[in-house]
């Protein structure tokens, strides 16, 4: 797939989401493919800009800033997810440039993120990562954390939408996947940011609203 032209792989992509979702009963359109364009030129992200698509995920604050502002002048609706880790000091330039935030996973984020909101009167919407895994390389914020987590974005008056997670790799992800779903429901939310280019489809049947595909979609990063 991933030698086909780029408009045939992100078709490639959303017939798959669409058959996913409806395996499970869902509707396609209750998932949101995020073209996660990290270390992809504007000249590989124009494609799929030019086949319609609008919503895109970086993981860097300082690569979307030199990339997006123009590619955005030419297509204001587009829509900028942040999928990668957050430092507090670059909260303002996040919340400026971003429309949702997917890694927020400690409380001195919280503080950063609700002052940039503050500051800016722009308020993105925020998906907790959860280190699904356990896994000490990775981040996110533990389980057990979670439910303290959530109240002191509460108390912020944070935009939370959802959970988010990486599953551990080469093991089956499913069981993760399921994890963070019965979470994301104890606590009523709606979002739940899960799924990559090789696991996308068994995320979306156990309800993702938001896949982050990078390499389905652009090829393989050097
Ligand atoms: C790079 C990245 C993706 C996309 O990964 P692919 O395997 O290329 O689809 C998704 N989520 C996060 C957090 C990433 O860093």
């Amino acid at each position: 797939m991933t030698s086909a032209p780029p408009e045939a792989r992100l078709a490639a992509v959303n017939d798959a989401i669409a058959k996913s979702a409806r395996i499970a009963g869902r509707k396609a359109e209750a998932v949101t493919l995020i073209a996660v364009s990290k270390m992809k030129s504007a000249e590989e992200i124009k494609p799929l800009l030019a086949a319609g698509h609008r919503i895109f995920g970086e993981n860097r604050v300082q690569e979307a800033a030199e990339k997006w502002p123009t590619l955005r002048a030419e297509y204001p609706d587009v829509r900028l997810h942040l999928v990668g880790q957050l430092q507090s000091n670059k909260s303002e330039e996040a919340v400026l440039l971003f429309d949702a935030i997917h890694s927020l996973d400690r409380p001195s984020l919280v503080t950063a993120l609700a002052a940039a909101m503050a500051k800016s009167g722009r308020r993105p919407d925020c998906f907790i990562q959860v280190n699904i895994g356990a896994e000490a390389q990775k981040g996110g914020c533990a389980v057990d954390q979670l439910p303290e987590l959530l109240a002191l974005a509460e108390q912020a008056d944070l935009p939370v939408a959802g959970l988010m997670c990486v599953p551990p790799a080469d093991v089956e992800p499913a069981p993760y996947f399921a994890l963070l779903a019965k979470l994301a429901k104890r606590h009523q939310l709606a979002g739940l940011s899960m799924g990559m280019s090789e696991d996308f489809e068994t995320a979306v049947t156990i309800g993702a609203t938001h896949v982050r595909v990078g390499t389905a979609l652009f090829g393989a990063r050097d």
